[in-house]
């Protein structure tokens, strides 16, 4: 399948209300043209000098996401063009958004990424982390940044059970955490290429596909 098979097949298939970002990681800026090229405005990085560099080289109309682990000497880089960070995951790390938000005088959009899974990892909060962190109100503080909602990964297994309870909590966290946040509190970014329609039927109101887009990814060696 091309790109512009992929993305004219997505946009035909996905609900309305549920907004496709299109994880263009590790493919070059041709293979972004083309999604471009076929109508795709929203696209997905990991990495933050991966994002800069296509950002500086790709149509300014472009709304990039940041959807990967982000270290927070890595802010700057992106604070003044990112129009969305999925991977908001500490208060250290939301400190430093909100300082270098203000800095290029911006309020970024950012969704707090939840530890859904019963899997060890390092990224997200765990969900008693966080609600201890909004109880404490310090986000009140925040001017650089708008509070837009939540994101996961979801338990990565063949297990649909599972992963639909992981997508369900998230639901559940989400319409609790927008009688405290407000309306503006309405993202709900889960579902990835294997399990995106599960995910929607859970409520997920933003998808991160890409290699059902773009095909395999070939990673470099680590620098
Ligand atoms: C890479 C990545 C995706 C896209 O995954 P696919 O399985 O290729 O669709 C989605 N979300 C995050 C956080 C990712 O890192």
């Amino acid at each position: 399948m091309s790109v512009t098979t992929e993305i004219k097949r997505l946009h035909h298939e996905l609900p309305e209300g549920v907004t496709l970002v299109a994880v263009s990681k590790t493919h070059p800026a041709e293979a972004i043209a083309e999604a471009y090229q076929a109508g795709q405005r929203i696209f997905g990085e990991s990495r933050p000098q991966e994002l800069r560099a296509k950002w500086e080289c790709l149509p300014q109309d472009i709304e990039w996401h940041m959807i990967g682990h982000l270290q927070t000497n890595k802010v700057r880089m992106i604070a003044p063009f990112v129009a969305l960070i999925h991977s908001a995951d500490s208060a250290r790390l939301l400190r430093v958004i909100d300082s270098e938000a203000r800095r290029v005088e911006r309020v970024i959009d950012v969704l707090l990424e939840v530890h859904i899974s019963a899997e060890e990892s390092k990224e997200g909060w765990p969900p008693t982390e966080l609600d201890r962190w909004i109880a404490s109100g310090e986000w009140r503080e925040m001017s650089g940044v708008r509070f837009r909602g939540l994101m996961c990964v979801a338990t990565n297994t063949d297990d649909v059970e599972v992963v639909r309870t992981d997508f369900r909590a998230m639901k559940q966290l989400l319409d609790r955490y927008r009688t405290v946040f407000g309306p503006e509190f309405d993202t709900l970014s889960m579902g990835m290429s294997d399990d995106y329609t599960d995910a929607i039927a859970c409520g997920s109101t933003m998808v991160r596909i890409g290699s059902t887009i773009f095909g395999h990814r070939y990673y470099p060696p680590k620098e």
